[in-house]
């Protein structure tokens, strides 16, 4: 009788617990549909010729991140959910690293999937980024798995890289989004073969004790030098599935994205920084 005693609350308190989850069911998880958005698709731009070779060479105060030549200043960048977990920046450093596997082709930069992201070895607070890229010619896939990248912004916050010459996806994942947030004001893409040009100026959010935004990421885009993002607000991280976070940190690298689609890797060429 004793026992009978000691087990009867414990009983009694499955079965509370049991009828509380009866009468509060938890919603469904999130899937990736749930954060991405179709209509409108953003108004198609042919953007200015740049001239055969032409390229933009950087200003005498910028820092050279990529001149076609070594990846001395790149480093393989850590697991993705070791960034999303970590709120200091200093710690995405540690959990990986190693040199940048990246390959070097006639003077550019050949993203390899299965080496990883890579990301710069310094971290930067505010700045203007210049970064050119191309989808190759004749790629295969469609939707948000042709020519799939991406350059995060303070190694958090991804700015999409994508063939979207023709090619729909949802229209917060296109080329110049600010992904699963903002799409790009107009689609200025040149088509596969051809270099697109990014020119970013981006100011770094502060925080509060509280680790919430004080003053959110902001962020500028000229793409191939069309206006695509006007100092619009970044609203946390960019996550495939689920909604934006807000992690306190410092400054972050540059982070370049190896997608795991099955088309043909996309290039990279002239990366240069300005810190502001
Ligand atoms: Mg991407």
């Amino acid at each position: 009788m004793r026992n009978l005693l000691l087990v009867f609350p414990v009983c009694l308190s499955l079965l509370v617990q049991g009828q509380t989850k009866q009468a509060y069911p938890q919603p469904a998880p999130m899937i990736h549909e749930m954060t991405e958005f179709w209509k409108p698709q953003p108004r198609i731009v042919q953007p200015g010729e740049a001239g055969a070779g032409a390229i933009l060479s950087a200003p005498s105060d910028a820092i050279v991140l990529f001149d076609g030549t070594g990846l001395s200043l790149w480093e393989g960048a850590p697991d993705k959910q070791v960034l999303i977990q970590g709120k200091d920046m200093s710690m995405f450093k540690s959990s990986k690293g190693g040199d940048a596997k990246w390959d070097i082709k006639d003077g550019t930069l050949v993203v390899d999937k299965d080496a990883g992201d890579i990301q710069t070895k310094s971290t930067f607070g505010d700045f203007q980024l210049h970064i050119e890229w191309r989808i190759p010619e004749g790629i295969h896939g469609e939707g948000d798995i042709r020519g799939n990248s991406g350059i995060f912004l303070q190694g958090i916050y991804e700015l999409q890289v994508l063939d979207s010459y023709h090619n729909e996806t949802y229209v917060n994942g296109q080329a110049s989004s600010i992904y699963k947030q903002t799409p790009p004001l107009v689609n200025a893409m040149r088509k596969p073969g051809k270099w697109n040009v990014f020119d970013i100026i981006y100011t770094a959010p502060t925080f509060k004790d509280d680790g919430t935004y004080r003053t959110k990421p902001l962020v500028t885009i000229l793409h191939n030098g069309v206006l695509v993002q006007n100092n619009t607000i970044i609203l946390g991280t960019t996550p495939y599935i689920g909604l934006p976070q807000v992690i306190p940190h410092g400054k972050g690298p540059i982070r370049l994205q190896a997608h795991g689609d099955k088309s043909e890797p996309i290039s990279f060429r002239n990366i240069w920084i300005r810190e502001l």
